[in-house]
């Protein structure tokens, strides 16, 4: 478990010097306690002390890399049972099983269509990581070649599964590059997989029968000086999955166990006979506390929903989502073209920007940082009033791109037109709708 900041305030130099950015060694510890500063803030810090606080200050659950580029993502790292306790961190991945046996032209459909699963959602890109190849008739070459064709034609990360180490050595060989999850060491092979791992440099998903078999593999590896691990309980009967995934989960965080300190990885695509089943299996496991989610397949609308929950529970419940203050051209506005503004929640900034987009009518959004609040919230809270929009109108030098002096704001913030007109004096505030969907025909009667 971590330890306090009185703990760590003890090895540290206590010169208050200053130069971690805090003005005491003692603000510097708690900061560290608490998880907002980085121990390679203090430059003074001794190597003993150095090597027993980074130990210390690690996440419980070991974070693991996998994959490289646009779809690379970490698991795990996570430090609290449940979301409202603090947050977490890193999205469950989501991948895809393929067989070995699988056509290269069938591979190549089957990639083309996953990777077109992508959505657009509050200004992030919504999209699955992985696929996991399963070798399924001990061929090693063609389980080689299809990894091969995986790792370097898509943007997929690989999970390679086999129980053969000269497929999964094959495999390796040509997809190394990728980061790929190798899957899996057993009591049975456990050396050679925790060797080939170790050479490779990368991740080694761990199998056991039971959750007591994780913990004699790990503590095998982590000997061996192995520590990206990915666990699977072996099981496939959902109630004990789930069970599984809370005690795993549990085992780091509550009794200080770091032999149970990794990600999971999980198969709905082995636990259910049909995709919408593995979905609401996924689901669970989504949100119950799984690493990595292994579908048999990904189809639009068994993938978008998953994805969803997903950017919800790994979205921090503190931390309200925003956009960056400023003017934001929607369409190619020109000198004629309507102002509106609106908060930087960023709810409200994607729909009223999808709104106003849908019009057609090229306008200019002006974004005003109200710490993340809605029209309404920020408006109650006092950071959405008319002196402060009004001066944030001035500065924002909107005045400069347009030749008229007409601005809109929300239906909702009727209230607060007169204190902005006070601030600006040569503008008009109009009222626009309290409901976005009525913007576009807003925007078009404005223009008749
Ligand atoms: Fe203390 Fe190190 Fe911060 Fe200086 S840089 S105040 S020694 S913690």
């Amino acid at each position: 478990m971590g330890l306090s900041g009185i703990q760590i305030f003890k090895m540290l130099p206590k010169t208050n010097c200053g130069e971690c950015g805090v003005p005491t060694c003692l603000a510097f510890a708690m900061n560290l306690a608490s998880g907002k500063a980085e121990l390679d803030s203090c430059p003074y810090v001794s190597d003993e002390a150095r090597e027993q606080l980074a130990e210390a200050s690690a996440p419980p659950i070991r974070p693991v890399a996998l994959g490289v580029g646009t779809r690379a993502f970490k698991t795990g790292g996570e430090t609290v049972m449940f979301r409202h306790e603090k947050t977490f961190f890193n999205p469950t991945g989501l991948g895809a099983m393929v067989a070995s046996d699988i056509a290269p032209g069938d591979l190549d459909t089957k990639l083309k269509e996953w990777n077109a699963l992508q959505y657009e959602r509050v200004g992030l890109n919504l999209r699955p990581e992985l696929v996991a190849l399963k070798d399924v008739n001990g061929d090693g070459s063609a389980f080689a070649a299809a990894a091969k064709k995986i790792a370097e034609e898509s943007e997929f990360g690989l999970v390679l599964m086999s129980e053969n180490l000269d497929s999964l050595k094959a495999a390796v060989e040509v997809s190394a590059f990728k980061k790929p999850l190798l899957y899996a060491a057993t009591a049975e092979n456990v050396e050679e997989m925790g060797n080939l791992a170790k050479e490779k440099g990368i991740p080694l998903a761990v199998k056991a029968e039971d959750v007591e078999g994780l913990t004699v593999l790990t503590g095998k590896l982590t000997a061996m000086g192995l520590k990206d691990l990915v666990l699977d309980s072996g099981v496939r009967e959902p109630k004990k999955v789930f069970e599984h995934q809370v005690v795993i989960r549990r085992a780091p965080l509550k009794a200080g166990d770091r032999s149970l300190g990794f990600p999971t990885i999980t198969f709905p695509c082995e636990m259910a006979g049909n995709l919408d089943v593995e979905t609401i299996l996924a689901s669970m496991l989504i949100a119950k506390y799984a690493g990595i989610v292994v579908l048999s397949d990904f189809k639009g609308e068994n993938l978008f929903p998953l994805l969803l929950q997903r950017l919800n529970i790994f979205t921090d419940p503190q931390r309200p989502m925003t956009v960056t203050e400023g003017i934001y051209e929607i369409g190619a506005p020109d000198e004629n073209s309507p102002v509106l503004i609106t908060t930087n929640f960023s709810l409200t900034y994607f729909i009223v920007s999808g709104e106003i987009e849908g019009s057609r009518v090229p306008s200019w959004l002006l974004i005003m940082d109200t710490e993340g609040l809605s029209v309404m919230t920020a408006w109650a809270a006092g950071k959405f009033v008319g002196d402060a929009v009004g001066m944030f109108v001035k500065k924002s030098g909107i005045a400069e791109k347009v030749a008229h002096r007409k601005i809109v704001i929300p239906g909702y913030s009727a209230a607060i037109s007169g204190d902005m007109e006070e601030e600006l004096p040569d503008w008009e505030v109009l009222i626009g709708p309290r409901d976005a969907s009525l913007i576009p025909k807003f925007l078009k009667d404005m223009g008749k």
